[in-house]
């Protein structure tokens, strides 16, 4: 059974009230009612036993009977800097990233791109919304944070750079992203677009202190060179540098 999250705020002492499209998930799709018991999340590492106590037409007040740490947090936070890709394949990134551990994902307008975004505010609500979907179901401890796009310039102004940045880069052929990484509390990886990126995007990349990488021999469609990016990094990032 997948987990829901809920606003921290929305807690009144023992008790939390949930209502729109997660009340209406538990009401008529899990068929719950008042007795039963659901697994809630705070969206900030902490998990809840929530016993339903009161439900109205599409409200529901549970009691929260228990918490404690989710434990599925990667130490690392990966920031995974995706290039637009061509029709509904953010859709899949965004999903499968999330399912393996990304801490947020900014969606990048780089030059190569044939995708544009025409309503940017439904967009960018209809990828929050998988996000949250690909966090309940994977059981992880936050809803990952789907930025709005942007240019490559501006994503690359706002990234943090305390940590390690990471450019995919199908003409690196000596540095794979697995000896690459270095032990780090933040890894920002970005993913080019179906026609890669440009000699002077990896530039401004470089000046932003960003180290291109390897990811094998093989050209890789650029929804496999993420998934396999945050794949490798949140098992070997996390776990063992
Ligand atoms: N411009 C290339 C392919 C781009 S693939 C061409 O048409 O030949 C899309 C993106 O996936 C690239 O920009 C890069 O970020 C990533 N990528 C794909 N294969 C890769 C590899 N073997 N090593 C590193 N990055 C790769």
């Amino acid at each position: 059974m997948p987990k829901y999250f809920f606003d921290p705020r929305q807690i009144e002492g023992d008790t939390v009230t949930i209502d729109g499209s997660t009340a209406h998930h538990i009401l008529h799709v899990l068929r719950k009612t008042t007795g039963d018991n659901v697994t809630l999340c705070d969206s900030a590492g902490t998990d809840y036993t929530a016993t339903i106590n009161a439900t109205k037409k599409a409200q529901i007040t549970f009691a929260l009977v228990d918490a404690r740490p989710c434990k599925t947090e990667p130490s690392t936070h990966i920031v995974l800097y995706q290039s637009l890709p061509k029709g509904d394949k953010m859709e899949l990134i965004i999903q499968k990233c999330v399912e393996l551990g990304v801490y947020k994902v900014v969606p990048v307008m780089a030059s190569n791109c044939v995708a544009r975004i025409k309503d940017s505010v439904k967009k960018a609500e209809r990828y929050q919304a998988i996000a949250e979907s690909a966090a309940g179901q994977s059981m992880r401890g936050i809803v990952p944070l789907v930025s709005p796009p942007m240019t490559l310039e501006e994503a690359a102004k706002q990234m943090d750079t305390g940590g390690q940045t990471l450019v995919a880069h199908e003409q690196e052929q000596c540095l794979s992203l697995v000896d690459a990484l270095t032990p780090a509390k933040t890894i920002n990886i970005w993913i080019g677009p179906e026609g890669g990126f440009t000699t002077q995007e990896i530039s401004t990349l470089k000046a932003h202190g960003a180290t291109p990488v390897s990811l094998g021999p093989r050209i890789l469609r650029t929804e496999t060179a993420a998934i396999a990016s945050v794949s490798l990094i949140s098992q070997i990032g996390s776990a063992n540098i």
